[in-house]
């Protein structure tokens, strides 16, 4: 028989919707996927080239430290100097299978059954599950701001005590960046409660029209402290399928990490993280380049989106590959559907554009619309949308 702890847990909304459409994909229907947080860039051939290099040198067939081999933790703390100008240690780096194993493990070793978890409404799908799986308590705080952020204000008027504040920015779904201020006030108020921090770093590469990202690594130390970096190569390095990221954390939460670790994984894949290496070592263009493509599909797709009637987004995303456009509550009485779980189904089968609810991500009323797609895509897909829309309003 399945656990009890595994019947709790909810299939990821943004993957299943994924699969939704890839299934349709494979019955000949022409469906639009916008559902899932992929690039629709290849990963770059060096990177690609280091991995073959990597086999035909033969690097598979032991396992290698627990944290990632040597040279990858020494490129991940060069990134960071060179980024944001900090110091950290190699005792401070643990390399995993994706950011998210990192924050899965991050639970699994700080979350301590009735434990009470913050984050701002809308968040990561994934977080729910993994604090759910820590025995958590997730306390999901709804902003009461136009840009959806979490506010010292928010944390000051929680009665519990917080043993862990999740802080994503560039943010999933919302695309909004959090400024150096905002970023420090809201350390400074994990500090003086006693709370840890996570900061998911994994857009940080990906802000557009000036906006500036501020890494919790430009503000306070990482050793001693109770702060703790996300981050990985999916999104900025278009590496979504390779599986690597990593955390940066005072020693003592590395070594944690690193004893689960040893038995969950032993290693993250030794050929990914040597594409890692080549990743974070080479040229560094193609970050560039791939982050114009998306600022202008971002500049594009959010003018046409606020032209599809009953769709609105109020503020336009500074980063990370998203739209959350809110829907009007008449048409989801005019389209004779409960709630946005349920329009989203309908636009699957009518429109055929997969895009995920606001639901998987504790906002509903939006939808989220993955704009790492060519902009011929992302055309045809407002025009859909408009159609579908149309009828409702
Ligand atoms: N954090 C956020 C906010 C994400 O959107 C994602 C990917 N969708 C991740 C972490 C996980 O990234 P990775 O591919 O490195 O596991």
């Amino acid at each position: 028989m399945i656990s009890e702890r595994a019947k709790t847990v909810e299939a990821a909304a943004t993957l299943a919707m994924s699969k939704l459409a890839k299934d349709m994909q494979a019955n000949g229907i022409d469906v639009i996927n916008l559902g899932v947080g992929e690039s629709n860039f290849q990963t770059p051939k060096r990177i690609a080239q280091a991995a073959i290099a990597a086999i035909q040198a033969e690097q598979t067939s032991f396992y290698t430290p627990t944290s990632g081999i040597k040279a990858l933790k020494q490129a991940i703390i060069d990134q960071v100097k060179q980024r944001f100008d900090a110091d950290i240690a190699i005792s401070n780096v643990t390399v995993t299978t994706g950011a998210k194993l990192s924050l899965y493990a991050l639970m699994q070793v700080l979350v301590n059954p009735e434990d009470t978890v913050v984050a701002a409404a809308p968040l990561w799908v994934s977080y729910v599950e993994q604090i759910k799986l820590a025995g958590g308590i997730l306390h999901t705080v709804k902003p009461t701001n136009d840009e959806l952020k979490l506010t010292v204000a928010d944390l000051n008027a929680l009665p519990q005590k917080v043993k862990l504040v999740i802080l994503n920015s560039p943010t999933n779904p919302t695309g909004q960046v959090y400024t150096r201020d905002e970023v420090t006030a809201i350390l400074d108020w994990a500090n003086q409660h006693g709370a840890y921090i996570i900061l998911d770093e994994i857009y940080g590469q990906l802000v557009y029209n000036g906006a500036v990202f501020t890494s919790g690594l430009q503000i306070q130390a990482l050793e001693n402290s109770r702060m703790i970096i996300v981050d990985g190569v999916s999104k900025a390095y278009a590496m979504t399928g390779w599986r690597i990221g990593w955390t940066l954390a005072s020693s003592d939460i590395i070594s944690a990490m690193n004893k689960l670790l040893d038995h969950m994984t032993s290693n993250p894949t030794a050929v990914a993280q040597y594409a890692a290496l080549a990743a974070l070592t080479g040229d560094q263009d193609s970050v560039e380049e791939m982050r114009l493509a998306f600022e202008d599909r971002l500049n594009a797709t959010y003018d046409l989106l606020n032209t599809v009637p009953g769709l609105q987004v109020a503020i336009k995303p500074q980063g990370a590959f998203y739209l959350f456009p809110k829907v009007t509550p008449e048409v989801l009485v005019a389209a004779g559907v409960k709630n946005t779980s349920e329009l989203s189904m309908k636009i699957l089968e009518e429109a055929h554009v997969a895009m995920p609810s606001g639901e998987g991500f504790g906002m509903p009323g939006y939808l989220r619309m993955g704009y790492a797609k060519d902009q011929t895509v992302l055309n045809e897909a407002v025009r859909r949308l408009t159609v579908f829309f149309e009828q409702y309003t």
